[in-house]
Parts: C-alpha cells; structure tokens; sequence
C-alpha cells in the first residue's frame, strides 16, 4: 500500500526509532517507560519501536515529543505530546488545542492513562530518598 506523506512526516521517519529515548527519567522518581499510539485506521497499538520523531528537553521539567506512527494497515500519525514533570501530559489536538491528561495509579504503582489515542505507562519510584 503507497502511502501519500508530507515533507515533515519523511523527514519524521527517518528519524531513529523513539524507542531509543525511553524510559525518560524526570524530577522526583518519576519515569515514562513506553508511549504507545492506538491507530485510527485499525484500532491497534502501534508499539514504540515502530515509532519514529524527536525528543526535546528544554527544561528538566518537560519533554516535547513529536512522534509519528507507522502502522501495518498503511495509516500514519503524527503527535505532539508533552511530558511534564508532575505527571501530567498534554496531547496536541485537531484543532490546535493542548489537551490535558493526568495520570492514575492503577496496579503496584504501574501508571497508565489514556487521552484521546495516547496511552502513557509509568514507573514512579516511591520514598523520597534519591
Ligand atoms: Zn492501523
């Protein structure tokens, strides 16, 4: 299947896989182990090994991720994520609009949330001592 791409998708993919940048360690304990994307097309999470774009740190406060998924079935995304240091995130919307997501404790301190196609898992570790 041909896939129709703009420049910046190209340029996106030949980035390395993001999965060379994870686990991202912030601030007091807290780590983004994995960033997954479900697809539009297909319903599936495309893992982050088939996940190419840029990771930027401007502060150690937040991470910028600029990410796009390849799936099997032939769609391709591109998303905006920022990683903030107080466990929440934001994903960049359709229409230009940040919207927020916060995390949840689920099991033994494993952090998973979903927002919009975007799924987190986190790893905090607990105490205070570094
Ligand atoms: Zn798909």
């Amino acid at each position: 299947m041909s896939v129709v791409m703009t420049d910046e998708q190209r340029a996106l993919l030949n980035t390395p896989a993001l999965s060379g940048h994870f686990p991202l360690h912030f601030k007091y304990g807290y780590t983004v182990t994995a960033l997954d994307v479900t697809c539009d097309g297909c319903n599936k999470i495309i893992p982050l090994a088939r996940m190419h774009g840029r990771i930027s740190r401007s502060s150690p406060f937040v991470a910028d991720v600029r990410a796009i998924a390849y799936c099997d079935c032939g769609k391709v995304a591109i998303q905006r994520i920022r990683l903030w240091d107080d466990m929440t995130f934001s994903v960049l919307n359709g229409d230009g609009e940040w919207q927020v997501g916060r995390t949840a404790i689920t099991w033994k301190s494993r952090l998973r949330i979903k927002v919009r196609k975007i799924s987190l898992r986190f790893k905090q570790r607990l105490g205070l001592a570094s």
